[in-house]
């Protein structure tokens, strides 16, 4: 953000402006945090804002403050249209690239306003007016409060906004422990809780609210665990008949790549899920040390995200993007031992 960017937003900003706020396809806790925050900040100074989002989001990010007023593209979609088309200004945060947010983006196609992006992806595209990207920061939300001290209005963070960007930071940190968390996470985390963001209480919203079905669904994820000892490398699989016997919910497999990492000596954990819904093999990635899923994802699975936390997509069956999955390693053998 320089200067100038910062002055011109400043002086865009002192009469109300129509804005709306968008979040990644499938938002997660930093992404919806990061737009409630925005979208409380710019209500209290009098803006008219309204967050659209792709689709749902999980039930456990259903607590935080303004989650009521998001609208979402795939139910909502005339509302989300009179939005955009009213829109003076647009933020995209925790994405870079129009393709995340999935058919929204044909709705933005005629916006003539500013787009403000925030986001912490690598490789960002080139679409915004003020373009804040660091690749270094633990999360959109911390983000979004540097932004707001660039803005000089961190007085304006009160309770509720001070919750939304604490859950954001603890989702998208694994709670504090990811090596994206700096000494200026643990800063600002800390301003957060002095502004009245409840952190046990918030803790406990987003991971003590688990179902017998979800734990259920990962004691299935964890049975059909492959380890390749050669490659460092861990494969989950979750497949329609699993989840439905599990009641699946959006949200219920968050996480669950996690465990793969958790293994002694694994260095690449990967979790595949045949979504009925979209027709495709959802793939999430997850590495530790310089493995960068992020490239893996940009040139295997039509993915990305960051060096060791990534995302993507398979056309093929279950079966076959496993196959294709396992065939690839031994390109990364050096990089993997
Ligand atoms: P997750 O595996 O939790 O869905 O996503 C891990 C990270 O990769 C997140 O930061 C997410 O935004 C990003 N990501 C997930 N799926 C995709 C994708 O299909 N494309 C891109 N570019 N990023 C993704
Ligand atoms: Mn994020």
């Amino acid at each position: 953000m320089t200067e100038q960017k910062t002055a011109a937003l400043k002086s865009l900003l002192t009469d109300p402006k129509n804005i709306v706020i968008i979040p990644h396809k499938n938002p997660d806790g930093d992404a919806i945090g990061a737009c409630l925050a925005i979208f409380l900040y710019l209500k209290k100074k009098g803006h008219n804002a309204t967050i659209t989002a792709p689709n749902d989001y999980p039930d456990f990010l259903k607590w935080m403050p303004g989650t009521e007023e998001v609208i979402n593209y795939e139910s909502q979609r005339e509302s989300c249209r009179n939005a955009i088309d009213k829109a003076d200004i647009i933020f995209t945060l925790d994405f870079n690239d129009l393709s995340r947010i999935g058919d929204l983006q044909f709705a933005l196609a005629d916006f003539k306003g500013k787009y403000i992006m925030i986001d912490h992806h690598q490789q960002p595209s080139d679409y915004a007016w003020l373009q804040y990207s660091d690749v270094m920061m633990s999360s959109t939300c911390e983000m979004v409060w540097h932004f707001l001290d660039t803005l000089e209005e961190t007085h304006a963070v009160d309770a509720a906004i001070a919750s939304c960007l604490y859950a954001g930071i603890m989702t998208d940190t694994g709670s504090f422990r990811f090596p994206s968390t700096s000494s200026t996470t643990h800063r600002v985390v800390a301003e957060l809780i002095d502004k009245g963001a409840d952190n046990a209480a918030i803790h406990n919203a987003v991971f003590d609210s688990n179902s017998p079905d979800k734990l259920q669904l990962l004691g299935c994820a964890l049975s059909n665990l492959e380890t390749l000892p050669e490659y460092h490398t861990a494969i989950i699989t979750l497949n329609s008949e699993e989840l439905n016997r599990h009641n699946f919910k959006k949200g219920d497999t968050e996480g669950f790549v996690n465990y793969g990492l958790s293994m002694k000596g694994i260095r690449f954990a990967v979790i595949l899920i045949e979504s009925a819904q979209e027709q495709i093999i959802k793939i999430s990635l997850r590495s530790k040390g310089d493995f960068s899923v992020n490239q893996f994802a940009r040139d295997h699975f039509n993915g990305g995200g960051h060096i060791n936390a990534a995302g993507g997509r398979s056309e093929l069956s279950l079966e076959e993007t496993k196959k294709k999955f396992k065939s690839l390693l031994p390109l990364y053998k050096d990089q993997l031992s």
